[in-house]
């Protein structure tokens, strides 16, 4: 399958409990936590531009963390809208689909 494929969205929901669903193309889903979404931000004000170093604290962020919107970005990012108010962040497909938390691509399975 092209690479191309595996990294196009065909349906991206916010679903209850804080959970961001992305359903691609070739069929497979993935779930992210919105708080493991934040926490993997790699916008200036949350990793350093320049050591890559991270900035943000993730003890510093609010227990009830939500994605509060979604908007497409370019042609294969997604912008992520947070309740905290954090807005700056930019999630390509690819890094969403590489970073899938499930058992099937943990275990390195494509
Ligand atoms: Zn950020
Ligand atoms: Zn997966």
């Amino acid at each position: 399958m092209s690479s191309i494929v595996r990294y196009q969205a065909e349906q991206i929901m916010l679903l209850e409990p804080a959970t961001l669903l992305v359903v691609w193309v070739d069929g497979h889903e993935s779930l992210y936590s919105h708080r493991s979404l934040r926490e993997t931000c790699e916008c200036a004000s949350c990793v350093d531009e320049w050591t890559r170093k991270p900035i943000l604290d993730p003890d510093s962020l609010p227990k009830n963390l939500r994605v509060v919107a979604v908007e497409p970005t370019g042609r294969y990012g997604l912008n992520l809208k947070f309740s905290d108010g954090h807005a700056t962040g930019i999630w390509s497909l690819e890094r969403l689909r590489e970073t899938c938390p499930c058992p099937e691509c943990e275990k390195g399975v494509s």
